[in-house]
């Protein structure tokens, strides 16, 4: 019979096998006292909360908990995946509590960006996405950028409430908190885990000087993000490491581009036109002719096209086609959640066709740029 252990600081099940699930610890570490999970490990030794993930249910649950109470809740989303990783519930879950949105990685917009154009942007967008905000705030937690801005509005807005930070995966709200904990907090005081009732969730509390919380949730897993369904190798390369290049290509009708063996952009019809691609440089892009793409990805997915190798392609489900019907004079955006989007100023109007693996979201917007 196997022998349940349970973490000595969090109370979890401890287990060996999945290094992103709740109560993971590595097998040395068993023999060493006391015997903790890795993430109360991280927050013990080095003050740092790791990401811990959840799916959609757990993550309502955990939602309708934050709604019976009075509270602010912060939503990190992904400035290269706003509407894949906007919460768009949110609003409803949580029951009228406040909400910021703070919208990370905006050091990947290009250096002379019209931030207030941006805000704006981000406002529309998530007011049609049904997601109420007091406040919107752009900040890079990787470059510090706007993180004043950040604990600002959670000063005016908090009230003496705990503060709950949502968000989905890897959106960088473990970096975010992180900074939290090393420029907000008072180191002196430790930082704890709670369980969130009836479950195994733990999350983290980092106290504040009035004896309340800021509290870390985990983070939600959409599978409509590309993101989610790539290696831990090919997200590396899906996610911008630096500021975007956008890279444009002058098309004729009847031209597709590859990304790697990830998506397919086709132009099916339409007069000679530029679309603008904002991406990763790291999945590089195939130009071809559409009568030849058929074969072309039959023969050369995993191989001349990747990412993803051939293996990890295996993985990922098939690739499904989406028409797409452009009218005249029309600016916007194609998103492809987690792979970035193709920007389209079409005087003449286009039919295209974008290719993704199934249940990959899809979204049609005003231009983000
Ligand atoms: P979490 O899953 O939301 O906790 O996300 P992490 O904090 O683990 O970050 C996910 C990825 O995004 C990591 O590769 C981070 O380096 C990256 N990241 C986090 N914050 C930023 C940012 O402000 N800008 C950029 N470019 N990358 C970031």
């Amino acid at each position: 019979q196997e022998e349940v252990i349970h973490c000595g600081g969090c109370g979890v099940k401890l287990q060996l096998e999945d290094p992103h699930a709740l109560g993971y610890i590595p097998a040395q570490a068993l023999e060493k006292e006391p015997v903790i999970c890795q993430r109360c490990f991280r927050i013990k030794n080095y003050n740092e909360a790791s990401s811990i993930t959840l799916n959609q249910d757990d993550f309502l649950k955990l939602l309708g908990h934050v709604g019976h109470k009075e509270a602010l809740v912060i939503n990190i989303v992904d400035i290269f995946d706003f509407e894949g990783s906007l919460i768009s519930g949110l609003a409803r879950f949580v029951g009228g509590n406040p909400i910021i949105l703070v919208v990370n990685k905006i050091d990947l917009l290009p250096k002379v960006t019209n931030w207030n154009r941006i805000v704006n942007w981000v406002r529309k967008q998530a007011k049609e996405q049904g997601l109420k905000v007091v406040e919107v705030v752009l900040c890079s937690a990787k470059k510090n950028m706007g993180f004043d801005r950040v604990l600002q509005a959670v000063d005016e807005h908090r009230s003496g409430k705990d503060v709950y930070v949502v968000g989905a995966t890897n959106v960088g709200k473990s970096t975010l908190i992180n900074r939290l904990i090393s420029d907000y907090s008072d180191l002196d005081s430790e930082l704890t885990t709670s369980q969130y009732p009836g479950t195994t969730l733990d999350m983290v509390e980092i106290p504040l000087d009035d004896g309340h919380f800021i509290i870390d949730t985990p983070g939600i897993v959409y599978k409509h993000r590309l993101t989610e369904l790539v290696s831990k190798k090919d997200l590396g390369k899906l996610m911008p490491g630096k500021a975007l290049k956008p890279m444009v290509y002058q098309l004729n009708e009847g031209q597709t581009l590859f990304f790697g063996s990830l998506a397919r952009f086709d132009f099916v019809r339409g007069e000679r036109q530029s679309f603008t691609i904002y991406s990763s440089g790291a999945v590089p892009i195939h130009r071809t002719k559409l009568e030849k793409a058929d074969e072309l990805y039959a023969n050369h997915k995993g191989t001349l096209l990747t990412p993803p190798v051939v293996k990890d392609l295996e993985e990922l489900p098939p690739l499904v086609k989406q028409t797409i019907h452009i009218s005249k004079g029309k600016k916007l955006d194609v998103l492809i959640s987690g792979l970035g989007w193709i920007k389209i100023n079409s005087e003449a109007g286009a039919e295209l066709a974008v290719h993704v693996p199934k249940g990959v979201k899809i979204v049609q917007r005003d231009s983000l740029i």
